[in-house]
């Protein structure tokens, strides 16, 4: 389903101040505000976009301690300082703070003895320089005019919309009517739907990978990647090795498109889906929460306010329920579960609900290290590969421990790809290629581990 673009931003922000004119001169004489106007300013102020004047992006070490003593600090942060949690691991808290609550953050920093080591003085200067290094890579060269070609607009120089995304999976579809298949496993809260491509020689006989990004709205390297492997999967198809030719392929690019669209319009750093809860006004669950494994443990939140609010049960979500009904029929041959995650450019296996190892660890562990060091070869990039609650922390919930614990997955990973701090997940297109090279890098050793 097409959705209405949203109005441009200087439209909204005007129709808004009509609204709030109106409302205050209708309250000033003494009009009692109807539904409708209510409704208009509240619609309003949901879609103004979000900005992050001066917001800064801390890194604070040594929370553990604090933790010790009992004060969650990246709880305390987000609920009473308004802050936005980037990443939350074993070793460091990013988080971001906005202009207006700088100093009382600060000081209750200093009030339990932690430090923030300040990544960016300004969160909106990293949004308008991704914006812009974006519109500067696809503006066309002077002399020239834009060609309107009729094939899909797809490419790697930007990050593109929902729409985009899914023409290119159109095209991919008709190009190779005989080997793939396009399918729309479902809706979302809003009525997008849920799209995932299958490519295969032989479906029936064939193992299996699935590849998925787009979980977490914000981090839009993930599907550029996705996209890209699909792009790398399918413009050289014929001459594939056998080892990659002799899979079948299914590719999810974007898990969560109501997430996704929404932080394209309207808040740059919008994690969760976009469903409504009963008990809050507060909208969206963490779809890398609300899976059915180890759901109500550690490292998801009950409140639907929070960035990582688990949802009302396990797979109460219509992203999550589809794409588990969806594996849960294909899991004969399911070899390999690949998730595309940002940053921090790590490449993590199970378990992530508790503090143990699979039993295979050192298979994937050895898989791991193969992608790691290929990686550095092709792009000089530093990943690391690790079970996943060493690095990141213990978490319920996610994806991945899903894949292993209820279909058997052997290949399983998390690809949190870049970078490690520096944009974090507001990463200038200029570095989406060798990104997206080094996630296919990951796909293509998997793919051949599987053999
Ligand atoms: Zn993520």
């Amino acid at each position: 389903m097409t959705l209405p673009r949203p109005a441009p931003a200087p439209l909204l922000l005007l129709l808004q101040l009509i609204a709030t004119a109106t409302i205050t001169s209708a309250l000033a004489s003494g009009q009692i505000m109807n539904n409708t106007q209510a409704m208009a300013m509240a619609l309003d102020v949901n879609e103004i976009p979000q900005r992050y004047d001066e917001a800064q992006l801390w890194r604070i070490y040594n929370i553990s301690e604090a933790m010790q003593r009992q004060v969650p600090v990246g709880q305390v942060l987000e609920q009473k300082f308004g802050g936005n949690i980037w990443k939350e691991n074993s070793k460091f808290l990013d988080i971001s703070i906005g202009k207006e609550q700088l100093k009382a953050a600060r000081s209750f920093l200093d009030a339990q003895r932690l430090d923030a080591q300040v990544l960016s003085e300004n969160v909106q200067a990293l949004i308008d320089e991704e914006h812009l290094d974006g519109i500067n890579a696809t503006a066309p060269e002077q002399g020239q005019r834009s060609k309107k070609a009729a094939r899909s607009s797809m490419h790697w120089k930007d990050y593109h919309d929902l729409e985009t995304i899914y023409a290119f999976m159109r095209e991919i579809r008709s190009k190779f009517p005989n080997i793939v298949r396009l399918y729309t496993i479902g809706q979302t809260a809003e009525g997008r739907d849920l799209k995932v491509l299958r490519i295969s020689e032989n479906p029936r006989e064939y193992k299996k990978i699935w590849i998925d990004g787009g979980i977490h709205a914000r981090e839009w390297i993930s599907p550029a990647t996705v996209t890209f492997i699909l792009y790398q999967l399918m413009s050289n198809w014929e001459n594939q090795p056998a080892h990659i030719r002799g899979l079948t392929w299914y590719i999810m690019p974007v898990m969560n498109p109501d997430g996704y669209e929404y932080s394209r319009t309207t808040n740059r750093l919008w994690r969760k889906n976009r469903s409504p809860s009963r008990r809050s006004n507060c909208l969206g669950v963490d779809l890398n929460r609300n899976f059915d494994i180890g759901w109500a443990g550690y490292g998801s939140s009950t409140n639907p306010c929070s960035d990582t609010y688990r949802g009302s049960s396990p797979a109460s979500e219509a992203e999550t329920k589809v794409v588990t009904e969806f594996l849960a029929k294909r899991k004969y041959n399911l070899e390999a579960y690949l998730t595309y995650h940002s940053y921090g450019q790590m490449i993590v296996y199970p378990w992530a609900y508790k503090a143990v190892k699979v039993k295979d660890a050192s298979v994937l562990q050895r898989v791991g290290n193969t992608a790691v060091q290929r990686i550095a070869q092709k792009t000089g990039s530093t990943y690391q590969s690790a079970v996943t609650h060493e690095v990141l922390g213990i978490a319920g919930g996610g994806s991945d421990d899903w894949s292993r614990a209820a279909l058997g997955v052997k290949y399983v990973y998390t690809v949190e790809l870049r970078d490690r701090g520096t944009y974090g997940f507001v990463l200038p297109p200029k570095f989406i290629k060798d990104t997206a090279l080094e996630g296919w890098t990951v796909a293509e050793t998997v793919a051949q581990a599987i053999g």
